[in-house]
């Protein structure tokens, strides 16, 4: 496939829950596109709508409060939001397949790992259960198990965390997915174990050319994995950017805030800034800017009115006043329209 080619386009997709007294927007006409064999990383604060949108993606946003209100998800050339729920039900863990950070959450545990292994093969592939438990040993060998066969008998609860999360990995893969979405994937796993899981990643998408969506809070694993990154704020993307730009020039003050608030191999660990605040919730977004509150930059226009998501240069994008033509940070606050 062409190296260009859309694996997968999200346009103005919002995601809102309903409650009796007010409707609260928790991902706000987000846009992204992930190309095929490419790693794109999602990263952004605790609540600033991450899960919530491959949730969305995957249509398993929580009914019936959830509800994905506005925007298109284009996967195969088709809608995904325009397709019936049954079709969904071949796309998830066929054509997209999801990992969560807790893989206790996601195995049932009074399933074997080959059972689950099996069930997952057996559904969308033609395959008898001795074919089946074949394949899942493949499975299993390919994200690195050596002892495969006797695992293929033990029950989630006689593994170690990262263990099970190589189990995950490896029934996300088992129907080769077009897209993998990794929410998370390694924040449970101590450091160790961490760094298996990204090697594993990295070795699955070079050698299967996969198309990766890589959500998590910590730049380190995106330094590790991602080609290219979308920064979220309050259920907005506010800059978008190939890895070398974001970590070379962030644009967004909130970037730069989680690039200071990152630990430096050459520097002491008490000189870690963290940006000071918290994510607003849905319910107390701010009328102007989301993170005008938290700006050490903000201006008198980023109160009043919402910054747009510009392409500044070819491939980088951000939402900031800062960098829209017109808006002067002299207290003179035009705003060019
Ligand atoms: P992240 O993954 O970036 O930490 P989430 O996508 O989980 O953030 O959450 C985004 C926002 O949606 C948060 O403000 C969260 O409180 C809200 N939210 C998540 N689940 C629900 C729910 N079931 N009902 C109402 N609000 C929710
Ligand atoms: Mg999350």
């Amino acid at each position: 496939m062409d190296q260009q080619q859309n694996v997968i386009e999200l346009k103005e997709v919002t995601t809102s829950f309903y409650s009796r007294k007010q409707e609260l927007t928790v991902v706000d006409r987000v846009s992204f596109n992930v190309k095929q064999g490419e790693t794109l990383a999602i990263v952004g604060e605790s609540g600033s709508g991450k899960s919530m949108t491959s949730l969305s993606i995957m249509q398993l946003v929580p009914a019936p409060n959830g509800k994905i209100t506005n925007g298109e998800i284009i996967f195969n050339g088709e809608d995904l939001l325009k397709k019936p729920e049954k079709a969904m039900y071949t796309v998830r863990g066929n054509d997209i397949s999801m990992i969560f950070q807790e893989p206790m959450t996601s195995l049932n545990p009074v399933y074997t790992v080959g059972e689950q292994i099996r069930e997952q093969l057996m559904y969308h592939q033609p395959l008898s259960k001795r074919e089946a438990h074949q394949k899942g040993i493949e499975m299993l060998e390919r994200v690195g198990f050596s002892r495969a066969k006797e695992i293929m008998g033990e029950y989630p609860h006689q593994l170690s965390g990262g263990m099970r999360q190589r189990v995950m990995i490896a029934i996300a893969l088992s129907n080769n997915p077009k897209l993998l979405i990794a929410d998370e994937p390694t924040t449970a796993l101590d450091v160790t174990v961490q760094a298996q899981i990204l090697d594993l990643m990295r070795n699955l998408s070079n050698e299967y050319d996969s198309s990766i969506i890589l959500i998590t809070h910590d730049l380190g694993v995106v330094a590790e994995l991602a080609q290219r990154v979308v920064v979220m704020y309050a259920g907005q993307v506010v800059e978008e950017a190939a890895i070398e730009d974001l970590f070379d020039k962030p644009l967004h003050p909130y970037t730069e805030g989680l690039l200071n608030s990152m630990p430096k191999l050459d520097e002491e660990q008490d000189r870690l800034q963290s940006i000071p605040g918290a994510v607003p919730t849905p319910d107390n977004f701010p009328v102007g800017c989301r993170f005008v509150t938290r700006c050490p930059y903000a201006m008198e226009v980023c109160t009043k009115e919402q910054p747009t998501l510009l392409e500044k240069e070819s491939g980088h994008k951000v939402r900031c006043f800062l960098h829209e033509e017109g808006v002067v940070n002299d207290g003179e606050h035009e705003r060019s329209s």
